[in-house]
């Protein structure tokens, strides 16, 4: 088997888009199973429609993209109709790695990146501020190991949960209209980060199922950046419902939102797509908007690896200072130029989410 020509076949079914769908079928979770072995490739398809005619154009599509492969010298494909999940068989789907744990809460959706420092942490603060200003009930778990910053940024350093339920369960903060827990809550700042590692599944085990969420529809989840060990275990843990990776606009930090996008693709999560934060400076004195790093980055990485691009985040101090403040801009001004940038992408991932659910019906 070569892992080269395997990565090459995917790649090329990049190209190949669902009939009057601009998606194509791999963003689309449509690949199953592609087996090369010498030259010859196999690829099995699970398309998820009632529409014989469009499995077939797919199938003739995906074959004649893959024997533009160089070095393949035999392609078949195998397309199989699969008939789409109800809603309610996709929300318990979402859920179904452990059903137990958040039985209430209808979606998680994970808030990643490839490298830390991108501003994943006040990503993920805002959007669930926003989520809740556009009228949803949103609860925001900071699962990120190496240094849990939502209780800072929320206003709530120093606090300890209360116990509910005779010490069973841990009652979650509510501010800003948002249910929050963090790993910073519960962790012992001494311990040292590697061996964080195998206690924080536990601990994030205990912080899905012990705490009282009680029914949201969004529960925002802070992830570790990077794309190691520990994060993958989360991402198998956690049951997430789709992923938004944050990237600045520098070439490293898109090649790290790349690998990002790489691993949720292993563990089939659906990338709901990328936010460029900090992509250009706003002057707080005269509003002059000043392109620091190379513009439309994000946006140019989004359509490369086919996912969407769910919005910018310009780079601002007032963000900075709000963070630090406690308050995130969203909440502490909600009138403003950010708060409208933060409920903006968080209409593109309520739409995104959607879209992941009753998937594909083209009758
Ligand atoms: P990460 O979670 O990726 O490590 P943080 O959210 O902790 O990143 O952000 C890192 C620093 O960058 C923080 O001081 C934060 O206030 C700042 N920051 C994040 N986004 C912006 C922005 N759009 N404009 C200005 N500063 C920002």
């Amino acid at each position: 088997m070569s892992p080269d020509l395997q990565q090459q076949v995917l790649e090329s079914l990049r190209g190949v888009s669902f009939p009057g769908m601009s998606r194509d079928i791999v963003s689309f979770g449509f690949v199953d199973t592609i087996d090369v072995d010498q030259g010859r490739v196999r690829v099995r398809l699970k398309i998820q429609t009632q529409n014989r005619q469009a499995v077939e154009e797919v199938r003739d599509r995906a074959e004649a993209a893959i024997r533009g492969v160089p070095g393949v010298t035999e392609a078949e494909v195998v397309a199989e109709m699969v008939t789409p999940p109800t809603p309610e068989q996709s929300a318990a789907r979402a859920i179904a790695r452990d059903p137990r744990l958040i039985p209430d809460v209808k979606r998680v959706i994970a808030v990643a990146s490839g490298k830390g420092g991108v501003g994943k942490s006040t990503v993920a603060a805002n959007l669930a501020v926003a989520l809740s200003q556009l009228g949803h009930s949103t609860g925001l778990l900071d699962a990120d190991i190496y240094g849990p910053s939502v209780p800072m940024m929320m206003g709530l350093a120093g606090q300890r949960p209360q116990v509910a339920d005779g010490g069973n369960r841990l009652r979650p903060f509510s501010k800003f209209d948002v249910m929050i827990m963090s790993l910073g809550f519960i962790l012992d700042e001494d311990t040292p980060v590697i061996w964080r590692g195998p206690m924080v599944t536990k601990a994030i085990e205990q912080l899905l199922g012990d705490v009282e969420w009680g029914s949201l529809d969004y529960l925002v989840v802070d992830l570790p950046p990077g794309t190691g060990d520990a994060q993958l275990t989360l991402t198998q843990k956690v049951p997430l419902s789709g992923a938004v990776i944050v990237t600045t606009p520098q070439d490293v930090a898109l090649i790290d939102a790349r690998k990002g996008l790489a691993m949720f693709e292993k563990v089939n999560v659906p990338v709901l797509g990328i936010v460029e934060n900090m992509s250009s400076f706003v002057c707080p004195r005269c509003g002059e908007v000043t392109d620091i790093f190379k513009k439309g980055g994000g946006e140019r990485t989004a359509k490369e690896l086919g996912c969407e691009f769910l919005g910018s985040i310009p780079l601002d101090p007032s963000i900075v200072v709000c963070g630090d403040e406690g308050r995130p801009i969203t909440a502490a001004e909600p009138e403003g130029a950010h708060g409208e940038a933060f409920r903006s992408l968080g209409r593109a991932v309520v739409r995104a989410v959607a879209d992941e659910r009753p998937t594909l019906t083209i009758q």
